[in-house]
């Protein structure tokens, strides 16, 4: 027993007792989640500058748990991939995409390319490929109805990745660079050819008309991607002068709440119905 107060290692105990608690209780809340189709998707356009149509929706993942609300995909997607749940989440997110695609399909006769989030180490996984031949087989969808974004800070030299990257582009499922600029791709990762667009970060594309410095950083980015024939995309455009920037910068498209804000798929179909140009 001590005298006089809690001692800090106490207290440390403490907390390390909640954390691993909270994390046990996210963890068989997850997988019931899982089990119980309460993980759904929003999906947040990608205009193309040139024509004004959709250049793609990104799919992005949301938890409607029963007592918390709507919890967004940082309260539980770097849990679901520690804890190995994370190829799961991303069958069912594969899944719901599809499954709105064909609905898209039928209401309007075309099936707008829709960009997933792939975590990093689902690429050092030899099956990714086949799980995403599969889902579109399943679908009677071509490879151009995906695109697949990964984070560049997950672009290490791995040969099991690369070797992924490769048969994805083999069978024509586009992928490109998500939060371009964050991480640490040597130039001649990006040459390597498996990709097809960079996205521009936001942390990037925001102040770019306060700021010469952030502008030609973005100009440059705009300019490196070219070079390498790929689209460059910028993320978290929420105003009018930023777009009408990356316009003349020559950015190929560009998303943001200017747009609107992630909306689900029935939502979707009602901006397809009001926006003849997509
Ligand atoms: P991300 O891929 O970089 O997605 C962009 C995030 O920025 C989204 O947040 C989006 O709602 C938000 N955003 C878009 N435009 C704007 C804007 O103009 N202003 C501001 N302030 N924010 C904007 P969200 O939906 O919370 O997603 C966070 C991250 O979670 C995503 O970042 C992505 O890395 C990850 N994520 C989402 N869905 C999935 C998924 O299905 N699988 C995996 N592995 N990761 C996912
Ligand atoms: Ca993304
Ligand atoms: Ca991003
Ligand atoms: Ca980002």
């Amino acid at each position: 027993a001590k005298s006089g107060g809690r001692g800090r290692a106490e207290r440390f105990d403490d907390q390390y007792a909640a954390e691993a608690s909270a994390r046990l209780r996210l963890d068989a809340e997850l997988r019931h989640a899982l089990a119980n189709d309460e993980l759904i998707c929003v999906y947040h356009p990608e205009i193309d500058l040139a024509t004004g149509g959709l250049y793609a929706l990104e799919a992005l993942v949301r938890w409607q748990h029963p007592s918390r609300g709507m919890l967004s995909p940082d309260d539980f997607v770097p849990h679901a991939e520690t804890v190995g749940l994370i190829g799961i989440l991303f069958e069912q997110v594969l899944d719901q995409v599809l499954t709105a695609q064909d609905k898209w399909l039928d209401e309007f006769g075309w099936r707008p390319t829709v960009a997933v989030n792939v975590s990093p180490r689902q690429l050092t996984n030899a099956r990714l490929v086949q799980v995403v031949l599969t889902a579109l087989e399943a679908h009677d969808a071509p490879a151009s109805a995906l695109i697949l974004e990964v984070t560049e800070t997950a672009l290490v030299d791995d040969s099991v990745m690369t070797g992924t990257l490769a048969e994805l582009r083999r069978h024509g499922v586009a992928v490109a660079v998500d939060d371009f600029g964050t991480g640490y791709s040597s130039v001649s990762r990006l040459a390597d050819r498996h990709w097809d667009a960079l996205k521009i970060d936001r942390s990037f594309v925001a102040g770019i008309n306060e700021d010469v410095a952030r502008e030609g950083v973005v100009h440059a980015m705009i300019a490196l991607a070219h070079a390498l024939h790929l689209r460059a995309i910028a993320e978290g455009v929420e105003d009018e002068p930023t777009l009408t920037k990356l316009r003349e910068l020559g950015c190929d498209a560009a998303q943001g709440y200017l747009f609107t804000r992630p909306v689900d798929a029935a939502e979707i179909s009602k901006m397809i119905i009001r926006c003849p140009e997509w």
